[in-house]
């Protein structure tokens, strides 16, 4: 605002004097080589050059202003976004909202966030908003300018890092076009890179956001892997790594919710592996595990990735079947007791049906019953079945029609 003023009232001062001299000149009264003249000259020549300094300053107040603003978003935002953070299941979604909150406060078109795989030393691209997937790439630690903050363990800017600091990969060039690049740790330990691509608008602080950025992702990330990690360790059972016998509960919930909007059957397939005991007491315990873990991932390769096969107890196994009636429920149950008695475990030969069976049994919703809870009692009356008529074979539970009250009316 003072800016402004000043500049009005230089504005005024020139048109005053430009229309003094005109006057004058008016009159005959300017010779070209008088004092006044010359005085006037280096007057208008003042003013010329105090106006492009009003100028110069209104520049900067813009830019001031400018990232004023920006201040103020990061600083109304940043509570908001790091509650949205911290209550986002999905890492994706973490990586956009980081992405974004960088955007809001830096002026760049590039943003690229890098987590390190421990096992390979390798910091993995996983943001590339508006890149295709092809365009992923990987640095190791110590190449290119995102691998030299990650080494180095601080803020690297291109303009500033030393020469020859930066190892090359075998093109001789930065895979990307990354301009200051800041690592994200967590209790000194590196979890990834934040990379941006140069400023359009700098601002001589991209340096302080991106140092404050990367802590908050710092948190944030370790919060989500923490927490991953944590509903990894609910869902699924430690020996086999399938989904425990409470996940399978809940997502067979959710899919009886589903198939009664759809109108389509459900089917759930239960089973369990005949004379495990015998197994344990022939080849141990160890080797019992070992074959638990092996019948599982094959069943895992016999089954759909849009089925739910669990640890259901023991040696009891449950797969959710969403889509499937019981005729193609029944089908695929063969498949898996086939497939299985057909597997080369350790010691199958030696057991009494001189392989590794199994025996099961099938219900379906709604043609069964109308809840989880009544398929899978049904399913284990079925099992019990299969069993009792000489293990290694699967039934389907059939339904009665009509009770033997309404059959004697
Ligand atoms: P059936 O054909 O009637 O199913 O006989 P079975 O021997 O398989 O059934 P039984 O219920 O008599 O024995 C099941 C065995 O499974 C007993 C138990 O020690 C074993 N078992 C349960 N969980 C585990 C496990 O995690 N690891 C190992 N190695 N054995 C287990
Ligand atoms: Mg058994
Ligand atoms: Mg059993």
């Amino acid at each position: 605002m003072g800016y402004l003023l000043i500049s009005a009232a230089l504005l005024i001062v020139v048109i005053v004097t430009v229309v003094a001299y005109r006057k004058g000149e008016a009159r005959g009264l300017h010779d070209n080589d008088t004092e006044e003249n010359k005085k006037n000259k280096a007057l208008l020549k003042e003013i010329s050059s105090k106006g492009q300094l009003v100028l110069d300053l209104q520049a900067q107040i813009d830019a001031l202003n400018d990232l004023n603003g920006r201040y103020l978003t990061f600083m109304f935002t940043i509570p908001s976004i790091v509650k949205r953070l911290n209550a986002s299941q999905h890492f994706d979604e973490v990586i956009s909202s980081i992405s974004r909150l960088i955007k809001d406060v830096i002026s760049t078109d590039t943003v690229e966030i890098y987590t390190l795989d421990r096992e390979n030393d390798i910091l993995q691209k996983v943001s590339s908003e508006g890149e295709a997937p092809e365009a992923q790439c990987t640095y190791a630690l110590g190449e290119g300018l995102v691998g030299a903050a990650a080494k180095d363990g601080m803020l690297r800017t291109k303009d500033t890092i030393p020469k020859g600091r930066i190892i090359q990969n075998n093109t001789g060039q930065d895979k990307s076009d990354i301009w200051m690049a800041a690592p994200i740790n967590f209790d000194d330990s590196l979890i990834g890179v934040i990379g941006i691509g140069k400023a359009k608008k700098r601002t001589g602080n991209e340096g302080n956001f991106m140092k404050m950025i990367a802590d908050v992702a710092g948190v944030v990330l370790m919060n989500q892997a923490l927490l991953g990690d944590t509903k990894h360790k609910a869902e699924t059972d430690p020996l086999t790594g399938l989904y425990n016998r409470r996940y399978f509960f809940q997502m067979a919930q959710n899919a009886v919710e589903k198939s009664i909007m759809d109108h389509s059957p459900i089917s759930i397939f239960l089973f369990d592996i005949d004379h495990f005991k015998n197994y344990n007491d022939t080849n141990g315990h160890d080797a019992g595990d070992r074959l638990l873990k092996e019948l599982s991932s094959v069943t895992l390769k016999v089954t759909r990735k849009t089925s739910v096969v669990a640890r259901y107890g023991g040696e009891e196994f449950i797969v959710l079947l969403p889509g499937l009636g019981k005729e193609d429920a029944f089908t695929y149950a063969e498949r898996l007791r086939e497939t299985i008695c057909s597997h080369p475990f350790p010691n199958g030969d030696m057991q009494p049906l001189e392989c590794v069976s199994i025996s099961g049994g099938i219900a379906s919703f709604p043609a069964d019953g109308g809840s989880i809870k009544e398929l899978v009692s049904l399913a284990d009356t079925a099992l019990y079945q299969a069993k009792s008529e000489g293990r290694n074979r699967v039934a389907k539970h059939k339904p009665f029609f009509f009770s033997e009250a309404e059959v004697v009316k």
